[in-house]
C-alpha cells in the first residue's frame, strides 16, 4: 500500500488491559486503508503525570496508511470508543484505551487538534522503549536525533517492565 509509515501508541489501565490492547490492534488492522506493519512487545508501566492511578499496559503499533492525519485521529477516537473508552476523561487520567499518533512519516503538524510528533514523545519512557523496538534509527522530525538516542537521553525514570512478548499471544 502506498502512503506513510505511522507510529501509534496504545495504553490501557482500566478493565482487562491486555484484552483492550488486543481489541484496539484488531480494530485498527480491520480498518479500510490501514495496513498493520508491526507491534512492539507489551510493557507494564508506571503512570506519569497523574500518578494516583493503576499501572498501564503500553505498546506501539506501526501502520502504513494514506489516510490524512486529521482523519486518522478521528478513526483512532472511534476505535477508542469501540474498545470502551467513555468520553470526558481527564487528560493523562485512567482509561480503557488511549491511542495517540506518535509519528506520521516525517510530517510535522501543529494545530489545535493535532500535534505530530507527539509533544510528550521525548519525555516518556513508556513510549520510547517500545518505539525503539520498531524504528531505532528513525530521526524524530524537528529534533535531529534518532529514537534510540532519544531513549538514551530520556530523563523519565518511571518504571517500564516487559509484560508480554506478542500482543496476539
Ligand atoms: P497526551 O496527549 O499528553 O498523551 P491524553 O492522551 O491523555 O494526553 P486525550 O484526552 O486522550 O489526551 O486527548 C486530548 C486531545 O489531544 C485529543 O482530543 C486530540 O485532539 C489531541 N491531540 C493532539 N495531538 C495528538 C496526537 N499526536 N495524538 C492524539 N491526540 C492528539
Ligand atoms: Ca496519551
Ligand atoms: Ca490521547
Amino acid at each position: 500500500m502506498s502512503g506513510n509509515t505511522v507510529y501509534i501508541s496504545a495504553g490501557s489501565n482500566i478493565g482487562d488491559r491486555r484484552e483492550n490492547l488486543t481489541k484496539a490492534f484488531k480494530l485498527l488492522a480491520s480498518e479500510n486503508g490501514i495496513e498493520m506493519v508491526a507491534a512492539s512487545r507489551l510493557y507494564e508501566t508506571e503512570p506519569v503525570g497523574v500518578t494516583d492511578q493503576p499501572y498501564f499496559l503500553n505498546c506501539v503499533f506501526s501502520i502504513r496508511t494514506a489516510i490524512e492525519p486529521g482523519l486518522l485521529l478521528e478513526r483512532l477516537k472511534l476505535i477508542e470508543r469501540a474498545v470502551g473508552r467513555k468520553p470526558g476523561y481527564v487528560r493523562w487520567g485512567r482509561r480503557e484505551i488511549d491511542l495517540d499518533i506518535l509519528l506520521y512519516g516525517d510530517t510535522i503538524i501543529s494545530n489545535p487538534r493535532l500535534t505530530v510528533p507527539h509533544p510528550e514523545l521525548m519525555r516518556r519512557r513508556f513510549v520510547l522503549q517500545p518505539l525503539v523496538e520498531l524504528c531505532p534509527e528513525m530521526v524524530i522530525p524537528g529534533t535531529g536525533i534518532s529514537v534510540r538516542e532519544a531513549a538514551q537521553v530520556c530523563s523519565d525514570r518511571s518504571s517500564v517492565v516487559l509484560f508480554q512478548k506478542n500482543i496476539l499471544d
